[in-house]
């Protein structure tokens, strides 16, 4: 803060007035940034990223967002109106859906049925929950390759190359694998319970 900027503000008498100043001041000028993160934000989506690759970039994204737009809080002195707690609830379950909404969609019946829990996990909770859902689908598919035929174990062979392969094929692959394997599908509804 700059000292004449310290002057003027020592003018302001509480410090909700104070916050309102400061965003009026320097509100306009984070704009075009916030603007270009929160774009970013709502592009994002897992790709060639394994889920924990995925959720890192995106808690990075939130962490700079709500850097440059701080979630508003209630300042009142004794306040009793339980809105920040509202407001928390609020941006984790936004999150939360970001999150979901994102995955490839080999994940598509946790993406269905998690939003669906009572009470509603966190990210992190879900994160967990998708680790070991794609571990799974890994030994999956590790076991599936020395039974099945020689077609399909060029598939997995092809899916271990992924710098090789493009991001569709790679996702049409594994989910030609999972429609493959209903036992996956169990293991997720196991999970998920
Ligand atoms: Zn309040």
């Amino acid at each position: 803060m700059s000292k004449e900027l310290v002057e003027s503000s020592m003018y302001v008498a509480s410090s909700r007035k104070l916050w309102l100043e400061l965003e009026a001041r320097f509100g306009e000028s984070n704009k075009p940034m916030k603007y270009q993160l929160q774009r970013e934000i709502g592009q994002v989506t897992q790709g060639n990223m394994s889920i924990t690759e995925y959720n890192t970039k995106l808690k990075h994204l939130w962490d700079e967002l709500l850097c440059l737009a701080p979630t508003p809080k209630c300042v009142c002195a004794g306040c009793t109106c339980d809105v920040n707690k509202a407001l928390a609830e609020m941006t984790a379950s936004n999150q939360l859906i970001q999150f979901l909404v994102g995955l490839n969609s080999v994940y598509e019946q946790a993406r269905s049925q998690i939003p669906l829990l009572d009470p509603l996990p966190s990210v992190t909770k879900a994160f967990s929950m998708l680790i070991r859902i794609e571990k799974q689908m890994q030994v999956s598919i590790s076991s599936m390759e020395p039974t099945n035929g020689a077609a399909f174990q060029l598939k997995a062979q092809g899916y271990r190359k992924k710098t090789v392969m493009d991001k569709r094929q790679q996702v049409a692959t594994l989910e030609t694998h999972v429609s493959n394997y209903t036992a996956l599908q169990i293991g997720t509804k196991k999970w998920l319970s």
